[in-house]
């Protein structure tokens, strides 16, 4: 596959809903885009870096930035194959969520020029997945069992609640006892420390599917610890830089679910690795979501659908997200997402949203 330019796009979408971060109040999803251009080729990735360095070390700008300066620069000059460029890329340490968009990119344009799916390629054995949405922390349990009402009503089939110190127990109980069946999990984001033992022992009442990542990404030894003292399933998130990674926390008994995100790791291969060694020793598993606008939903639906994802996924409507997605909207129905059956990740833009969100743009000559 001939490329002649990559475009580097910088895109703000309003959020729906503000969500808490580390810098405060978050109204507006950042994110970078990366657009291949071929003579006969086009492709479209996303990176799911946030604006600051709160879910991994990884930025919107530090993503550009490796872009521009490691990443593209390593590309061949005269063809590129999506097969070889995860290797390719992996001389360049670390920087997993640009690798990532660079490579979902690569994959889009090469299915695109071959008129196949991106599920049809990974191997996707359903046309659509069940849709679950992770709900932040609010200021009230009134306004939360409120979100979660409407998320209900909605349809989705599973609902995650994000916990923190002082926001844990009583808003899990306020939801456990209004939604009585529910399936329920919790996402602590790393919050707690080995101090907290007692007090995560707590949820355990509730009958949550799992808690996720209540501990330091580095801290798999004290993971495992938990997990012997808790009846709660441990799932890992920030924890499982890579398919190995996971496959150690897996052996040290640090968590026995997983989630799959292909930019936390380096991407779609490294991500269908993980996958298959799920599958494999049948480990729970399903795919989280970094707020990402249509373009990088649209490729998690299609790594969704493949049989080792058995838990459902933060995958949600693009309205719990935005007021306009940047692609034509991915809708609820009866609960699930369809997978997207066109070329590639089966999307494209909007020409009107895409100037509407757009920041800047930077082309690349390669
Ligand atoms: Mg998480």
């Amino acid at each position: 596959m001939l490329l002649s330019q990559i475009e580097l796009r910088r895109i703000r979408l309003p959020l729906v809903t503000p969500f808490r971060s580390s810098q405060g109040f978050i109204t507006e999803r950042e994110l970078l885009l990366v657009r291949l251009i071929g003579p006969e080729v086009e492709g479209w990735g996303e990176c799911v870096a946030l604006s600051s360095p709160e879910y991994t070390g990884e930025t919107v700008d530090s993503a550009h930035n490796a872009l521009k300066r490691e990443l593209i620069p390593l590309l061949p000059a005269d063809s590129v194959s999506p097969w070889q460029v995860s290797a390719l890329l992996g001389e360049v340490v670390g920087n997993s969520m640009a690798k990532a968009a660079l490579e979902m990119g690569l994959w889009d344009a090469e299915l695109r020029s071959r008129e196949v799916s991106l599920a049809q390629h990974l191997g996707a054995t359903r046309s659509r997945v069940p849709a679950g949405v992770a709900v932040g922390v609010m200021d009230a349990i009134d306004d939360l069992l409120a979100a979660v009402e409407s998320y209900v009503d909605q349809g989705y089939s599973r609902v995650k609640l994000k916990i923190q110190p002082g926001w844990d127990v009583e808003p899990v109980r306020a939801v456990r006892d209004r939604f009585d069946g529910l399936p329920l999990q919790v996402d602590a984001n790393m919050a707690y420390k080995k101090s907290d033992f007692a007090l995560l022992a707590e949820l355990d009442e509730f009958g949550l599917l799992m808690l996720e990542q209540p501990l330091a990404a580095n801290d798999l030894a004290g993971h495992a610890e938990l997990a012997r003292q808790i009846q709660t399933p441990i799932c890992l998130d920030e924890s499982l830089s890579s398919a190995e990674a996971a496959e150690e926390a897996v052996e040290l008994g640090a968590c026995s679910i997983v989630n799959i995100k292909p930019g936390r790791l380096g991407g779609l291969a490294e991500a269908l690795r993980l996958h298959d060694f799920c599958l494999e020793r049948s480990i729970p598993a399903w795919c989280g979501g970094m707020l990402e606008s249509g373009i990088g939903r649209a490729a998690n639906l299609a790594l969704a659908a493949l049989p080792g994802f058995t838990l459902a996924g933060d995958l949600s409507a693009s309205n719990r997200y935005f007021y306009r997605d940047l692609t034509p909207p991915f809708e609820l129905r009866d609960g699930h997402i369809d997978v997207p059956t066109g070329p590639g990740i089966g999307v494209e833009p909007l020409p009107e949203m895409l100037d509407e969100a757009t920041v800047s743009t930077e082309l690349i000559e390669l």
